[in-house]
């Protein structure tokens, strides 16, 4: 690794660096600091948060500007009044030994002559936050018509926050021939689009994020028996009707078996791994980059580079012998600005390696319940409404709509819902109504409150795409119902809608709560969910437990499912491995995808 003298700073810079005790340059600045210093030129540098940036950007601005001028000539742009005015005092800690170094900092919330003030004494450097910027320049009280660098740091942050129109505003007072510097941790859409409008072919650098895990990803973990490994794996995709998916095992064959068993189970799934031929990778590769395959299953080696923006969830299917290749593996999802989930299905022994993988990637895990059946039954449904409820009407129905109708004529709207939302339930129903609780006691971070109480289990109408996580979802309903840390557990997010659960004592306050709600204009609506099972996680202690559930403490094989249900017997699928019906996709995103058909082959 460089030092900071063969970056090029010059001696002012490194008698600052010296005293602020730094070291070696961080990866994103001895990257950016050589190009920024030696080109003038536009840059876009992806880098986690806390790895340097701003002296990344700040060296060279301090190294390259007049300083014995008093016009403004660097202009940083960042997201908060606290970003701002750490960037300031960062940069007059690097410039400290540069005589006449003048940096001020621009802020909503705070005296605006004060800052003109300033401003005209003759600042160098301006570190602004776009709205009060804006101000400013309308008011004319600050010039930037002979700004030579324009710093955007935390772009995806500024964006995110709406700030797109103040930059716009603000980069169309500044010249033409400028370099402009773009810091972001992640690289969305949007930012995407400000580098490509306002940057004319900048440099590029990405930082990876070492054994730090990204921020954009929750971790969770999910303790089993070993030989239930398989088993939850398939309910962990149930309950999560559009994932898309890395699954890792840790060798080939254990890839290929798992791969083949859930395609055998009715999965739009698919395996990676190095005893495939080149060709067979390719086209494994081209059906998940399509939606095609839902689930891709691979091995660490097979699925290095795997550079596909929108997974959703990666399963760890057994843990990695080494903690780094977890990173590796949990960065496969939560790219590009989105979130994701990183899960783990643990057996008892392995359960240890969990807190070294949290002091390592200085993440904590949340301890999850596979889902019970019930809960599964729920989120199917709930899921297929959701998208019966958004699907455009193709009018190439409508020809056969007398014929329909006359079928239903004396069936009421009540009775239709049932009978045509019994069509995709009844075969999760009849597959899951006897399935055994999977979870077994065991944690590494203690019990978690209400875990031997009495406790609720709500439904609630907000979901990942309404942009929560389970953090946020978690967050906000403990600030809404004005509760404790603790008080809401287990928030299982989905798509569009979401479970969680509290204390039973708090049911009451809860439903009243949200009897009617409103929240960014919509009504959120929260009920009691009929999922009681989940409402303690430990086997011992089920409320739903009762005698007709006992049955599947049988040997796996030997469960019959559906055999009771006279009704649906025709369509009931073939028996897995496990003796029992496939569940179909029925939420795959892409309707016209290789899953569908599948269902004919029953
Ligand atoms: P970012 O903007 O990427 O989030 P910062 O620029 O705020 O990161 O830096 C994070 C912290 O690391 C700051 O306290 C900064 O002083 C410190 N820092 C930056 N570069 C180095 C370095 N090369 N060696 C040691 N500490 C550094
Ligand atoms: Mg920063």
């Amino acid at each position: 690794m460089n030092t900071f003298q063969e970056l090029g700073l010059n001696q002012d810079l490194l008698q600052a660096i010296t005293d602020m005790g730094f070291e070696t340059p961080s990866d994103v600045q001895a990257q950016a600091i050589p190009i920024l210093l030696d080109q003038d030129t536009d840059l876009v540098a992806l880098a986690q948060t806390g790895t340097g940036k701003t002296a990344a950007f700040g060296f060279p601005m301090l190294q390259k500007i007049q300083i014995d001028s008093r016009t403004t000539q660097g202009l940083i742009l960042s997201p908060t009044r606290e970003l701002c005015l750490q960037i300031t005092n960062e940069l007059k800690q690097y410039g400290k030994y540069c005589k006449g170094l003048n940096v001020v900092a621009i802020y909503g919330g705070a005296s605006i002559t004060e800052q003109a003030r300033d401003v005209k004494k003759g600042a160098q450097i301006i570190v602004a936050t776009p709205g009060r910027m804006k101000d400013m320049i309308s008011r004319r009280l600050v010039d930037i018509s002979k700004i030579e660098y324009a710093v955007l740091d935390e772009a995806d942050e500024m964006l995110n926050m709406g700030f797109y129109e103040d930059i716009t505003d603000i980069l169309s007072h500044t010249p033409e021939e400028k370099n402009t510097w773009l810091f972001s941790a992640t690289m969305p859409k949007e930012v995407a689009t400000i580098a490509k409008k306002f940057m004319s072919n900048p440099v590029e650098i990405t930082v990876g994020h070492k054994n730090v895990g990204s921020d954009q990803v929750s971790h969770e973990y999910y303790l089993v028996n070993a030989r239930d490994r398989y088993s939850a794996l398939k309910r962990l995709a149930d309950a999560n009707p559009d994932i898309f998916s890395v699954i890792f095992c840790r060798t080939k064959r254990d890839t290929q078996k798992v791969a083949e068993k859930l395609i055998e189970d009715g999965y739009s799934a698919g395996a990676l791994h190095g005893d495939l031929s080149q060709n067979q990778r390719d086209l494994v590769m081209k059906s998940f980059r399509n939606k095609q395959i839902q689930m891709l299953v691979a091995t660490d080696v097979a699925a290095r580079g795997i550079d596909v923006d929108d997974i959703t969830h990666v399963i760890n299917y057994q843990l990695p012998d080494e903690i780094e290749t977890y990173t590796h593996r949990s960065g496969r999802t939560g790219r590009a600005g989105k979130t994701g989930v990183s899960m783990v299905i643990v057996s008892k022994s392995e359960v240890r390696k969990i807190k070294s993988i949290e002091r390592i990637i200085k993440k904590n895990f949340e301890k999850k319940d596979i889902p019970d059946g019930m809960e599964i039954c729920e989120v199917q449904l709930m899921s297929l409404a959701n998208k019966i409820h958004n699907t455009e009407i193709n009018h190439e129905i409508d020809k056969y709509l007398d014929s329909i109708n006359q079928l239903f004529e004396d069936t009421s709207k009540d009775e239709l819902i049932k009978k045509f939302f019994s069509v995709e339930f009844t075969r999760f129903f009849n597959y899951y109504q006897k399935s055994q609780n999977l979870n077994i006691s065991g944690d590494v971070s203690g019990d978690r409150p209400g875990d031997s109480g009495d406790n609720t289990r709500y439904f609630i109408n907000v979901g990942r795409k309404d942009g929560y996580d389970w953090m946020k979802l978690k967050d906000f309903l403990k600030d809404v119902l004005e509760l404790g840390r603790d008080d809401v557990f287990k928030v299982d997010v989905k798509e569009s809608f979401s479970f969680f659960t509290t204390e039973s004592k708090l049911q009451e306050k809860v439903l009243a709560f949200f009897t009617d709600f409103k929240h960014d204009g919509r009504f959120v609506n929260v009920e009691v969910s009929e999922d009681k099972g989940r409402g303690t996680s430990r086997g011992k202690r089920r409320r739903d437990g009762g005698s007709k559930r006992r049955r599947d403490d049988k040997p796996r094989g030997e469960r019959r499912s559906g055999s009771r249900s006279g009704d649906s017997g025709d369509r009931r699928s073939r028996r897995s491995s496990e003796g029992a019906p496939k569940p179909r996709r029925s939420e795959n995103r892409t309707s016209t995808s290789s899953s569908r058909p599948r269902r004919s082959r029953r």
